[in-house]
């Protein structure tokens, strides 16, 4: 850690693990503190970073495919798409565990991706006051492939615990196995003595894109003129993507210099104001709030105190959540205990009413994942 620059490591003995989380694991005789480490939303970040773009002009395709690259005279001439033909100067392969198939496409397939998955669990929200910081597995000799997880406190207050880290063949194997479960809870659960598995709302599973070599790979082709590939981008790709993001902008511009100028755009805005969330307000700002909108009154999602307000804003904002799943991920409906179990409907009402579709063609994720199959007679 300090060879990659962690300054203020603190090595600490087991008064000082206790001291600072009370329900770490009993027989803990140890610790290391990283105290520049930190914690992110991750869908918040990327939802934040996309609105900004759509608000300094970016265009963005959800739903639609890469299926072909038209590659003439070493360079490619255009994207073609499940909707449609696109054209670009630069082209940016970052399609995780499908990037080495999108490469293939330019006939520039100079590495391969073989699917690691890993699989979380995630408590309620009464959790939160377990635990302040994430507890690693320092204990446990990991195997090479992984950072080992361990029990996270994410910014709304519920603990992650895992990932696991498993080889697998398909590239979209989201499902979570009794057997995986079960590998998970009794590598993780004893971080934290006070957690029980009952405090468990909900299980998931990712794919890591994971390269032969285990490295990112951020540069250009070395075969097709404007084709620039960020593959291979595993775990920690998130920490790494506002420096990934760096090389790839530097990259652009190199490739895009040899052909045009190119000079920053001052009218460039970097800064996106976040709708108001009312679980994170005091009673005097909700009242506030609500005098000025009657809608963020009205609460739609017990669990997460989300209200009627801010589901309109999400479906309204730069780049539309239309559908239930994007809700869920810009205003956390769905994220709670129940899961969805009460607030679905009525979220699926308001996307409706504020698409002016009918509630029969609202999906879950776009495509044909329709959330109901028909209307039922009068
Ligand atoms: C269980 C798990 C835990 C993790 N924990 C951490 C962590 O704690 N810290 C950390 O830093 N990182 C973590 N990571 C890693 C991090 O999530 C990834 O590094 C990051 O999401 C990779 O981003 P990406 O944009 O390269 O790929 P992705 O997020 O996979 O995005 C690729 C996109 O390309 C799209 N796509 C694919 N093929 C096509 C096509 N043909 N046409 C159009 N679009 C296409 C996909 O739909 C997808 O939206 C974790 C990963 C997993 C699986």
């Amino acid at each position: 850690a300090r060879r990659n620059g962690e300054e203020h490591l603190r090595l600490l003995g087991r008064a000082g693990v206790f001291r600072l989380e009370p329900h770490a694991w009993p027989a803990q005789q140890g610790g290391i503190l990283l105290p520049d480490s930190g914690v992110v939303a991750p869908d918040q970040v990327t939802i934040a970073c996309a609105d900004n773009a759509v608000q300094n002009g970016a265009r963005i395709f959800l739903n639609t495919a890469v299926i072909g690259l038209d590659v003439e005279g070493g360079r490619i001439t255009g994207v073609r798409t499940n909707r449609g033909r696109l054209r670009g100067r630069v082209v940016i392969n970052a399609a995780g565990v499908w990037a080495d198939r999108v490469a293939e496409l330019a006939d520039d397939r100079f590495y391969t991706i073989h699917p690691r998955k890993g699989v979380m669990a995630i408590t309620d929200r009464s959790t939160g006051d377990l635990q302040r910081r994430s507890l690693g597995m320092m204990w446990i000799r990991r195997p090479g492939r992984t950072k080992g997880g361990g029990v996270s406190r994410t910014i709304e207050g519920n603990l992650l615990l895992g990932p696991t880290a498993d080889e697998v063949p398909d590239r979209e194997d989201h499902g979570t196995s009794c057997e995986e479960l079960e590998a998970l809870l009794h590598r993780h659960m004893p971080l934290n003595a006070q957690l029980r598995p009952d405090q468990i709302i909900a299980y998931f599973a990712g794919v890591r894109a994971v390269t032969f070599e285990e490295d990112f790979v951020v540069e250009e082709s070395r075969r097709v003129a404007n084709l620039i590939h960020v593959a291979g981008i595993q775990s920690p790709g998130l920490t790494a993507a506002p420096a990934i993001a760096e090389d790839v902008r530097d990259l652009v511009v190199a490739m895009l210099r040899r052909e045009v100028q190119v000079r920053a755009r001052p009218e460039f805005d970097p800064c996106r104001k976040s709708p108001p969330s009312l679980s994170g307000l005091t009673l005097e700002e909700r009242h506030r709030l609500i005098l000025r909108n009657p809608a963020y009154g009205r609460i739609v999602c017990r669990c997460e105190e989300v209200s009627e307000g801010e589901v309109v804003a999400a479906i309204g904002s730069p780049l539309p959540a239309t559908t239930v799943s994007a809700v869920k991920h810009r205003t956390r409906t769905g994220m709670g205990r129940c899961q969805g179990g009460f607030c679905t409907p009525s979220v699926l009402k308001l996307i409706a009413r504020e698409m002016a579709v009918p509630a029969t063609r609202v999906t879950w994720q776009g495509g044909d994942s329709l959330m109901l199959a028909g209307e039922t007679g009068e």
